[in-house]
């Protein structure tokens, strides 16, 4: 008799370990908090057209990724060029950073105070690769682009969106995320690199859903609802329970303290609240481990516009200082089948936070009103077209890699590791700072381990995301 499996969320990791092992002939359960599937890349309706929880741009270069997602969405997407940039004082810069609009949006003076203060690293930085393994963030960049092109382009951004000082946060952020990018690459890349009209990289244009990025999942849940999977909405799961007993069997408990057994679990809830559920099983110092590893918050705050043309990018990163706000989606720009043909516009600015933050505990009218305020200051809206506001909080949407976070989570992975019958996938369930692919990826191994006797490690999946930006466009599924 093939194996019982539990799936804890119904976001892209756990939906699609459940697809999976669904086709394979296996009767899952998927348990979700919520009342929909899709997790952080859900698509909401608000004020009667579709929108994501912030920008969701799916690219990878994995075959096995991709084919998954062509087998669901067919050929409904459509082919979006993408367009995104750098607000700071006042001016755009295109990202990823071109250096004749950069030089143009600095000036003379500082673009030469740039070139100076990157020469100045080059100097004094002559062997990074033999200093401290626990290099920052900081030294990372000022390494490859110089300090005032750090403190330009990557100091405030970061600092927004993480809450801690880039001397704080771990390099392996840099390298997962703008690995092998230098201002020798940039340069480069846009001098030497002949542009071809139909060659399109995933730098130049993405895929996107007709119906939103939640489409996806959308399908998906009705893929495995149709070979003979269940899953559970508005069903939150309390507690783990991995002991094995005399069947090999682990339990997951529910709120209302009822329990089930299963041979097999797969979690993706946060590994902070996994572990903590797990009680005496864990020892002090995977405890300790636990209350070490940080997450930050996600607040979005959309505003309903009355002008079509604000702004053609995607999305723009506000660099600008006395702005609160870090991201600004746009929605019309994606594709026209989620705007429904409307006149308004839905712009959605982002704010992180801890959980201590003020800005976390404050009430949806006072942030409708800041990102109102912030939206008029940037001078892209004028205060007479907003028309009202909606505000979704994300809870520990970022995991934090803030400097020795590997060595918290090599405990706790000690720790999980020991338990054969339970694997840990996905943003928060691995403390992975995934996308989509990256999660999709996860579930498919997680389920090939379970449905084909693999042994894959799960916990060390690749997360080299800005390098796979320089492949191909892949369009449909490949043999
Ligand atoms: C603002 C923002 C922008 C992003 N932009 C992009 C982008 O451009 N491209 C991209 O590819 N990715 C992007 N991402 C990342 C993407 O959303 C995530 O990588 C992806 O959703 C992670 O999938 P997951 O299944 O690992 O986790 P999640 O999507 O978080 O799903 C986990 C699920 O588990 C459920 N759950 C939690 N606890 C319990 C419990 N105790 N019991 C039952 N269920 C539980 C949750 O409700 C949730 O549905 C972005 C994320 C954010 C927040």
């Amino acid at each position: 008799m093939k194996k019982k499996i539990a799936i804890i969320g119904a976001g892209p990791a756990g939906l699609t370990a459940g697809y999976i092992l669904s086709k394979k002939g296996y009767k899952v359960d998927i348990f979700e908090a919520s009342s929909s599937v899709g997790g952080m890349s859900k698509t909401i309706e608000l004020w009667d057209q579709l929108v994501d929880l912030g920008p969701h741009r799916f690219f990878s270069q994995d075959p096995r990724v991709n084919n998954i997602m062509f087998e669901i969405i067919e050929k409904d997407y459509d082919i979006v060029n993408r367009m995104t940039r750098i607000y700071y004082k006042n001016h755009f810069f295109n990202y990823p950073l071109k250096p004749l609009n950069a030089l143009k949006g600095l000036g003379l003076l500082e673009s030469i105070n740039c070139i100076i203060s990157f020469l100045i690293s080059k100097i004094s930085i002559k062997n990074f690769q033999n200093r401290n393994s626990k290099s920052s963030f900081q030294d990372w960049v000022e390494e490859r682009f110089g300090k005032r092109l750090f403190e330009i382009f990557f100091k405030t951004y970061s600092e927004k969106l993480w809450g801690i000082s880039c001397k704080d946060l771990d390099s392996d952020f840099a390298a997962q995320r703008i690995k092998k990018l230098s201002l020798f690459e940039v340069i480069k890349s846009s001098f030497l690199k002949k542009q071809s009209k139909k060659h399109k990289t995933l730098v130049d244009a993405f895929i996107y859903p007709k119906l939103g990025t939640g489409m996806i999942y959308e399908r998906m849940k009705n893929k495995i609802l149709k070979l003979g999977g269940n899953i559970y909405l508005n069903t939150r799961i309390k507690a783990v329970n991995p002991k094995l007993d005399q069947k090999n069997q682990s339990e997951i408990i529910f709120f209302d303290d009822t329990k089930q057994l299963f041979d097999k679990i797969i979690s993706t809830m946060p590994i902070t609240n996994l572990v903590k559920s797990m009680g005496k099983l864990a020892t002090e110092k995977t405890m300790e481990s636990i209350n070490n590893l940080k997450f930050r918050n996600t607040i979005l705050v959309y505003i309903e516009i009355k002008e079509k043309n604000i702004f053609p990018d995607q999305w723009l990163y506000i660099h600008a200082n006395d702005l609160k706000t870090g991201r600004i989606t746009n929605f019309r720009n994606w594709t026209p089948s989620i705007n429904k043909n409307k006149e308004e516009t839905i712009l959605c600015l982002e704010y992180w936070a801890n959980d201590d933050s003020e800005i976390w505990r404050e009430t949806n009218e006072k942030l409708i009103l800041l990102a109102s305020k912030e939206i008029v200051k940037t001078g892209l809206v004028k205060k007479e077209s907003i028309k009202r506001g909606f505000v979704k909080k994300i809870p520990k949407c970022y995991p934090v890699y803030s400097i020795g976070y590997k060595e918290e989570l090599s405990n706790i992975k000690n720790f999980l590791n020991s338990f054969e019958n339970l694997s840990v996938i996905g943003r928060y369930g691995a403390f992975k700072y995934n996308n989509q692919d990256h999660s999709i990826l996860m579930g498919l191994l997680a389920a090939e381990n379970i449905a084909d006797n693999k042994n894959h490690n799960l916990w060390d999946l690749n997360t080299d995301y800005e390098y796979q930006e320089s492949g191909d466009l892949q369009l449909e599924k490949a043999d």
